[in-house]
């Protein structure tokens, strides 16, 4: 039986993108259903105010093309998102990516169906599709998640979750505004709606450790040695942990004296991007009286900055070391709490009872508003394919073998799911996203030219590999402090049901090692997988 594709990849961002890219060249038949109305998945979707990149912009774009590389140019050194968004744009017009795009598109269900060994793909409007091969590029950070607070859809202001922000403009000034939610989502737009709204109240419910940015434009010279350098670039976030430039400082923390601790702090707090946090002593995100340290000189910085000492406790982390969540990075967020314009509300101290028609009413005061901004986050890495009816071999459904967390073969395939490929899917090294995104692209496109070099059409995980890779992914999740503590880091969000515990949810070694694992599973003809 012929099939409508060779294969239908789901979501248009950075992974959809790439991967129609790199099946073109093997002269594929691919379909791309995107549910939003342009390219970009993330950087289509997130258009909050103060969106942008944590990572240095040069480091974030794809490296697969040299001439892209020379004719872009970011202008500022962590790019804003409409900059972004423009940068996707452009590599959907330069690689005339769109003729096989189909946007406005969102998958409902895809069905993998046993007698023909293909995939039925539904759309939300009911048509379908069959393809050999299914690649899902959903992202791990696309399914946003509302509060359950009571009463929230009576509001009758302007609401949002940051993720469905409007195209249009929103315009906060002399307007109240409320945020709920303190993640590296919420600073970033706390930072921003602060400078105009009237006032501006924040409910957090645990907050989080936060390093400056430093943000600044590119100056021209600095463009020049960029685009010279490119090459250097790609291959430090090649070799670093987390394909991030920075990468641990190889020394102890005891190994060194205070001052000379209390210098490399200050000076990694001092510099631009994640260095503060992935670029710490190599022990400090593992050894909780490493990782004190550091979180005592971050505590120190957050007193220095915020005028009222009662705020300043407010905003200290007390049931996680710095480090162990995903650090946000500000810019001059500490100190949107000396406006005069904006309030601290903890709500661990007084719960939130319910939203009601005109604002938040908590255990101890009710707020009005005009706005309120859902900075609630997601439910990660799992979500996106739990809202798709996912069915493999005797109709088995993923959201139900996924119930006590994901099992997956390098992120990438499952048992029991066989043409089914994910990008960047629950247990591949996420890091430095794109990084991350062209080695499975590549890793996923090498397997189909081995397949269709040797005329096979089904490929299967096997289960003693399966095995073999989640016992290597709880392994290299033990020790680590991160996985001790509640985040989307592991799988926890109690706006969702059955998200309450945590998992290891992603991967937690080093992007060296995932890759070394990937090549070792590829080598030899594939043998971790059934290949027919
Ligand atoms: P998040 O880190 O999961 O933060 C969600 C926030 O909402 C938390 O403060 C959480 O509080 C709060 N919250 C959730 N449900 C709540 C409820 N029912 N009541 C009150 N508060 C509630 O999500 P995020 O900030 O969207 O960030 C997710 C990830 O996206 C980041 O870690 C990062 O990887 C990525 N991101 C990247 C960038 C960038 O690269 N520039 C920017 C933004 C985000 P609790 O902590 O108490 O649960």
């Amino acid at each position: 039986m012929s099939q409508d594709f060779d294969a239908i990849i789901i979501g248009a961002g950075m992974s959809g993108m790439y991967q129609l890219l790199r099946l073109r060249e093997l002269g594929m038949k691919v379909r791309v259903f995107e549910a939003g109305s342009g390219v970009g998945g993330t950087w289509y979707w997130n258009r909050y105010p103060g969106a942008r990149f944590d990572s240095e912009s040069y480091s974030y774009g794809f490296s697969f093309s040299k001439e892209l590389l020379q004719d872009w140019n970011w202008t500022e050194h962590f790019s804003p998102q409409p900059e972004t968004l423009r940068y996707l744009d452009h590599v959907a017009d330069r690689f005339d990516l769109r003729r096989d795009m189909q946007f406005n598109s969102r998958v409902a269900s895809a069905h993998y169906r046993d007698a023909s060994q293909d995939w039925i793909v539904t759309l939300a409007d009911g048509s379908t599709h069959t393809a050999r091969f299914v690649i899902t590029a959903i992202g791990p950070l696309s399914a946003a998640t509302l509060p359950n607070i009571e009463g929230r859809d009576s509001f009758a202001g302007q609401s949002f979750h940051t993720y469905y922000w409007p195209h249009e403009a929103v315009d906060f000034a002399g307007k109240r505004v409320a945020v709920i939610g303190t993640g590296a989502t919420g600073i970033q737009t706390i930072q921003e709606v602060a400078k105009t709204a009237g006032t501006l109240t924040v409910f957090q419910r645990t907050p989080n450790w936060a390093a400056p940015l430093h943000n600044r434009p590119i100056t021209d010279e600095e463009q020049a040695g960029i685009k010279a350098s490119y090459p250097d670039i790609f291959r430090r976030c090649e070799e670093t942990f987390s394909c991030f430039l920075h990468t641990a400082d190889p020394r102890g923390t005891f190994e060194v004296t205070a001052e000379e601790r209390e210098a490399f702090l200050e000076k990694l707090y001092g510099e631009p991007g994640f260095g503060i946090w992935v670029g710490l002593f190599r022990d400090m995100l593992t050894d909780p009286a490493a990782n004190a340290i550091v979180s005592e000189f971050i505590a120190r910085k957050i007193r220095s900055r915020v005028n009222d000492p009662a705020v300043a406790e407010k905003l200290i982390p007390t049931n996680h070391g710095f480090g162990t969540r995903r650090v946000p990075m500000e810019t001059r967020y500490f100190e949107v709490y000396n406006q005069p314009n904006v309030t601290l509300v903890d709500i661990k101290a007084t719960p939130i009872q319910c939203i009601t028609s005109t604002g938040i009413t908590t255990t101890d005061a009710s707020f009005d508003f005009d706005i309120i901004i859902y900075a609630t986050g997601f439910d990660a890495l799992t979500g996106s394919f739990d809202r798709i009816d996912i069915r493999g071999e005797g109709g088995r459904v993923l959201k139900q073998d996924w119930s006590g967390g994901a099992r997956t073969l390098m992120g990438m395939l499952v048992e029991g799911f066989p043409n089914l490929l994910m990008l960047l899917g629950p247990h591949t090294a996420l890091g430095n996203i794109p990084r991350s995104i062209e080695y499975n692209v590549d890793w996923v496109t090498r397997l189909l030219a081995h397949m269709r070099q040797h005329d096979l059409t089904h490929v299967a995980a096997r289960p003693e590999a399966v095995a073999e890779w989640m016992d290597h992914v709880m392994a290299i999740g033990e020790g680590l402090l991160s996985n001790q503590v509640d985040s989307w880091f592991t799988g926890v969000n109690r706006n969702v049901a059955g998200k309450e515990t945590r998992v290891i949810a992603r991967y937690s070694g080093s992007a060296p090692d995932y890759r070394a694992k990937c090549e070792e599973i590829a080598a030899g003809g594939y043998r971790a997988m059934v290949l027919q």
